[in-house]
């Protein structure tokens, strides 16, 4: 699998960690070694997963009582991963707070 460089996401790309230090102060940044960068994998598709069978889509609902919807209040839908994979997605309903 092909690795590439990418910014450190601890320091951003300085090398040095300033979270926990007074101003003007930083510490060498243990993610990265103090090189403001690391490697990761290049994205070269999505992989299978074989051993799953289904996708679980858990979908808040709206509380027409409250703005921003009643985090309590949901419905769960299992997509057979196959379906999954060929792009299904649950059904949208009226009252679904996140459309997928
Ligand atoms: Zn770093």
């Amino acid at each position: 699998m092909a690795t590439i460089e990418i910014v450190c996401t601890q320091c951003h790309g300085t090398g040095v960690d300033r979270d926990a230090s007074p101003e003007g102060y930083g510490t060498l940044c243990k993610k990265c070694q103090g090189t403001g960068k690391t490697t990761d994998e290049l994205f070269a598709g999505r992989v299978d997963a074989e051993d799953l069978r289904f996708v679980r889509f858990t979908i808040h609902k709206k509380d027409p009582e409250k703005k921003g919807g009643d985090l309590l209040d949901f419905r769960q839908v299992d997509i057979p991963y196959g379906d999954f994979l060929a792009g299904k997605r649950p059904e949208p309903k009226e009252d679904d707070l996140e459309k997928y």
